[in-house]
């Protein structure tokens, strides 16, 4: 018998859709992933430390407790979970057939893809040594920036796109300086972004370099930079390093299933809705979202999903 509801994916989008769905009677099922050595159940939050701009949490939370907070939640209204990952889909007929990680087959009604984005990182191993162990790396300024660790010293953005842009400016709310390391001498950031940090006395910017090493042992003393003109390299002392490279949205099982944009995110049908290409298909989070990428507009799109999932299965009788 086919599922009314599966929702794939466990960061804040994911689980919001859950507690939505179990509260409307929909028994939903959370295919919630497979650890693995790019993703963990939970998504992005897992590798953050102290999140302290989601509402309701005036102390902060670390982001690894809010996710079990969410799934505890979400278990509260009988949400079923399975530690799989869906594997691939085929939403060319109804009800959809989706294959999970164990080999199974499972059928569903409706579905909500919450399976996020990946921040990109340089993958050097003191960067990720030190993301991970909250030693000043980070690969969101907005969610980490504000922390006591990063009040008044020279903070490095890697990047040349809007959010490296965006995020450089955010920064000098708090930094003594605040480096753009760019790996050409032209950025690809929008116009309007571009004036604004060349305006700004705080922001200097490092061109033609990429980091080849982080320095520090607990806690980042500096980067090293390689220049991508002669090779030459330098160190740069800071107080930390934010990586804005872009996002890789992880939605390569989809196949061609449903529309995606150029980057491989999924397009809605409309802006502030989240249904796919594919009726009865709906999509939460950071997989449907390259511009916010928010623990809270992710929850937000969650509700979003289910409420319209649960509408559709209605105005469709199926349920
Ligand atoms: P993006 O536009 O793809 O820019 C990524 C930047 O990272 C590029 O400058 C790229 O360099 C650099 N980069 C990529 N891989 C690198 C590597 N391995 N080492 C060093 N540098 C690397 O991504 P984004 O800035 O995250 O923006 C994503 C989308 O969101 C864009 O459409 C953007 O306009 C939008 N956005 C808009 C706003 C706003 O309007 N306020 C804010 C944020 C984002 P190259 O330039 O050399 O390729």
């Amino acid at each position: 018998m086919a599922e009314k509801i599966i929702i794939i994916g466990s960061g804040p989008a994911g689980w919001t859709a859950a507690i939505y769905a179990a509260r409307a009677n929909l028994s939903p099922i959370v295919y919630e992933g497979e650890p693995s050595n790019i993703m963990v159940p939970g998504g992005q939050l897992m590798y953050t430390t102290e999140v302290e701009n989601y509402p309701g949490f005036p102390s902060g939370i670390q982001g690894t407790e809010m996710m079990e907070l969410f799934k505890q939640q979400s278990k509260r209204f009988d949400t079923q979970i399975f530690t799989e990952d869906i594997t691939s889909v085929d939403f060319s007929s109804h009800p959809f057939q989706l294959k999970t990680s164990e080999g199974n087959d499972v059928e569903a009604l409706s579905v909500v893809i919450a399976t996020g984005a990946r921040a990109n990182w340089l993958n050097l191993p003191n960067e990720q040594r030190l993301a991970h162990s909250g030693g000043g790396v980070s690969a969101c300024a907005i969610c980490d920036g504000a922390l006591p660790a990063y009040r008044d010293k020279v903070l490095v953005v890697v990047g040349g796109g809007d959010s490296a842009i965006e995020e450089g400016l955010y920064l000098t709310k708090f930094a003594s300086k605040v480096i753009l390391v760019h790996r050409r001498d032209e950025l690809r950031a929008s116009p309007i972004m571009q004036e604004r940090a060349k305006s700004n006395p705080k922001i200097e910017f490092k061109w033609n370099s990429i980091v080849v090493d982080v320095l520090g042992d607990k806690i980042i003393s500096g980067v090293r930079l390689q220049s991508t003109i002669n090779k030459e390299e330098s160190d740069l002392d800071c107080g930390g390093l934010f990586i804005a490279i872009g996002h890789t949205p992880n939605t390569s099982f989809l196949g061609d299933s449903l529309e995606l944009d150029e980057k491989g995110f999924i397009g809605t049908r409309q802006s502030w809705r989240t249904a796919t290409s594919v009726l009865g298909v709906f999509a939460a989070g950071d997989v449907m979202d390259p511009y916010y990428k928010q623990a809270v507009t992710a929850a937000g799109t969650g509700c979003m999903a289910a409420l319209e999932a649960e509408r559709w299965l209605t105005h469709e009788g199926l349920v």
